[in-house]
């Protein structure tokens, strides 16, 4: 099998924070931080983060904000402190922030930000709900306490101590010869009529190997041979990790699970090319489907 290579970063991936991972035990180092005013504050409200509008819209890198909301140490930044806060017991918390920024739904803009501020925010986000969902300790029940920095809870009746956790999710575009599956979960709103790579969660005690063998039976009854890697994506929304892979399909006839697909469809990479004329749609450019879809397209064709 054809090894398909990544020919540009995924979104959420390659910013230069450093995440300073020494610095989150020391808690007088923290602490100075946390008061220095030259430390940087990114801010989500209920999953949004507070972006600057505009045509080019970044991440909003404000100083602390005046009342008492969960936060997280990020790390530096081109040297600078860079903390994540959470507003989200505020009924509304715009009116703080005026009307040059807005809470917004990062997935909107993702194609937009630069690179660096992508990848504070997705930190940002995953962290601030993995805070948010770890306030009992899952052993007793306790309320635990953030340490390090944020990014350990702890339990306040036996100190157990819980880390932040990513779940990994498989993804992958199954090719057989000249053609490529594509499915339509019932998740994409009908209207758009896109048709994707398929994807899904690996269980545990699975190979990723395994997992994308499994889905694709699961989702469209093909068989699969050989799989290999292509890249992987945080994705934020709220706790995943998308590993993608290309895969070879050994059976070819479609046996649908309606309960999770609407369709799926063999195509080829000229279909693939007139999919505006043919009346469907692929996933979003900034995704890493459309990466795994647009490398196999380029670096597969005909010379
Ligand atoms: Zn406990």
């Amino acid at each position: 099998m054809q090894r398909i290579t990544p020919s540009q970063p995924n979104a959420y991936t390659g910013g230069t924070l450093d995440r300073a991972a020494h610095r989150r035990s020391d808690e007088a180092w923290v602490q100075s931080a946390l008061r220095d005013p030259s430390s940087r504050f990114v801010l989500f409200w209920r999953g949004h983060a507070l972006i600057a509008a505009g045509d080019a819209p970044k991440a909003a890198l404000v100083s602390r904000p005046e009342l008492d909301a969960p936060w997280v140490f990020l790390g530096l930044q081109d040297q600078n402190p860079v903390f994540a806060a959470d507003l989200s017991a505020l009924d509304d918390p715009h009116i703080l922030y005026g009307t040059s920024f807005a809470f917004t739904d990062m997935r909107s803009l993702t194609a937009l930000l630069p690179t660096d501020d992508a990848t504070i925010l997705a930190t940002a986000r995953a962290m601030l709900h993995w805070r948010a969902q770890t306030k009992f300790c899952a052993h007793c029940g306790a309320p635990t306490v953030p340490v390090r920095g944020g990014y350990v809870l702890k339990c306040t009746a036996q100190g157990t101590e819980h880390f932040p956790r990513s779940d990994p999710a498989v993804i992958m575009l199954v090719t057989k010869g000249k053609r490529v599956l594509l499915g339509q979960s019932h998740k994409f709103p009908i209207e758009r009529n896109m048709y994707s790579t398929l994807a899904g969660f690996v269980e545990p005690g699975e190979s990723l190997e395994d997992s994308v063998r499994r889905e694709v039976f699961e989702e469209v009854g093909v068989r699969v041979g050989a799989v290999s890697y292509h890249s992987s994506q945080p994705w934020p929304f709220p706790a995943s990790l998308m590993l993608g892979y290309h895969a070879e399909a050994l059976t070819e006839e479609i046996v649908l699970e309606t309960d999770e697909m609407r369709d799926a469809r063999w195509y080829t990479r000229e279909e693939l090319e007139n999919h505006r004329d043919l009346g469907f749609n692929l996933p979003r450019h900034d995704s890493i489907a459309r990466r795994l879809i647009e490398d196999w397209m380029a670096q597969t064709a005909p010379r």
